[in-house]
């Protein structure tokens, strides 16, 4: 079994937030993923509308392994009169989860433009009693203010904002006593599990026990990341978040292996297949169910029509969506299962 390389996971994970990567606005991070492939010498191709799938070898039917480098975020709706910024949320992302974030917002002409979001009115100390526990609503209470002396829509205008831009927000990645805290654990810290692996796995000289390819998606946050899967696939393996909740079983510290999410039960016998895998790994392991809110990418693929076996795994995270939270125990044990059903297969001799 190849080791979990834990500082090399951190350190990639933190590569990937530092690039921002709102769903649609791929670019920069496509690039930055394919400089990571071109140092570790693995084959990729680029899909047309975002995403890279990797080659890791091997024969037979193939395994396509997929995690998602796509994040929520904000667009610019208009510019408003006082010079602040109506924004629309990209992906599932709410008010009271962004409320006081630092942003950039990204014009065509290639300028980055710092700002936070606010609620109106925002200053506690000034805000009528009964307007302090009004929630936010990107419609009618909620801007972006721009780190420019700007007072007017043209001022905004000048500096090349306009409607349809893309506004990131700030993930603010700390690591404490296990715990790392930030912004987009979902899903870029399983894209820094799957890159881990292939970095052990070229080290090592390792084929896996079957064709695998290993899909970095690009629109997971919206519902169509794998649409499109290499000739030969015949089985799909989703690494996201397993978000936690109270009747969740998942756990920072776990890997949870998915039964069902909103859309559909995954595939019982791949689920057999992870959990045994699982198993032989000594991956502390759950197994949960998702609902009502959840889907991962390997839903649109069995809708656009694939004739696959699915499943999914992941970290236990908490604060889906929000400013989020997981464990290294838990990238460990996702680490450690993934590792296993690469390299050993379902049944252990592929
Ligand atoms: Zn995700």
């Amino acid at each position: 079994m190849l080791s979990f390389d834990e500082k090399y996971c951190l350190d990639t994970f933190r590569t990937l937030l530092g690039v921002d990567s709102t769903t649609g606005q791929y670019e920069m991070i496509e690039n930055a993923l394919c400089a990571i492939l071109d140092g570790m010498g693995y084959p990729y191709r680029r899909t047309r509308k975002g995403g890279v799938i990797a080659d890791l070898g091997g024969e037979g039917d193939a395994l396509v392994v997929t995690a998602h480098l796509d994040d929520i975020g904000l667009m610019v709706r208009h510019v408003n009169s006082d010079g602040t910024l109506n924004v629309c949320p990209v992906g599932g992302l709410y008010p009271f989860y962004c409320v006081t974030e630092n942003v950039r917002v990204y014009t065509d002409a290639g300028d980055v433009i710092t700002g936070t979001v606010c609620r109106t009115p925002n200053s506690i100390h000034v805000t009528e009693e009964e307007l302090r526990d009004t929630p936010g609503d990107f419609r009618k209470n909620v801007c972006v203010v721009i780190d420019k002396p700007v007072k007017n829509a043209d001022d905004v205008a000048a500096l090349g904002i306009k409607t349809g831009d893309f506004i990131a927000l700030e993930p603010r990645m700390t690591v404490s006593n296990g715990y790392i805290k930030s912004r987009f654990i979902d899903d870029k810290a399983s894209a820094a599990v799957l890159l881990t692996l292939m970095k052990n796995m070229k080290e090592a000289g390792e084929v896996p026990a079957r064709k695998t390819y290993f899909y970095f998606a690009m629109y997971e946050e919206i519902g169509h990341g794998t649409v499109t899967l290499p000739e030969g696939v015949v089985d799909i393996l989703a690494v996201d978040i397993a978000p936690m909740g109270p009747d969740q079983n998942s756990s920072e510290r776990c890997v949870s292996v998915f039964a069902k999410d909103s859309r559909f039960p995954y595939h019982a016998g791949m689920k057999r297949e992870l959990l045994a895998a699982a198993q032989r790994a000594g991956a502390d392991c759950v197994t949960d169910i998702f609902t009502p809110h959840y889907g991962t990418d390997c839903d649109p693929a069995l809708v656009a029509g694939y004739d696959l076996r699915h499943g999914a795994i992941g970290p236990g995270t908490l604060n889906s969506h929000g400013y989020e939270r997981t464990h290294i125990d838990g990238l460990k044990n996702t680490y450690l299962l993934l590792t296993e059903y690469v390299l050993n297969g379902g049944n252990g001799n592929a």
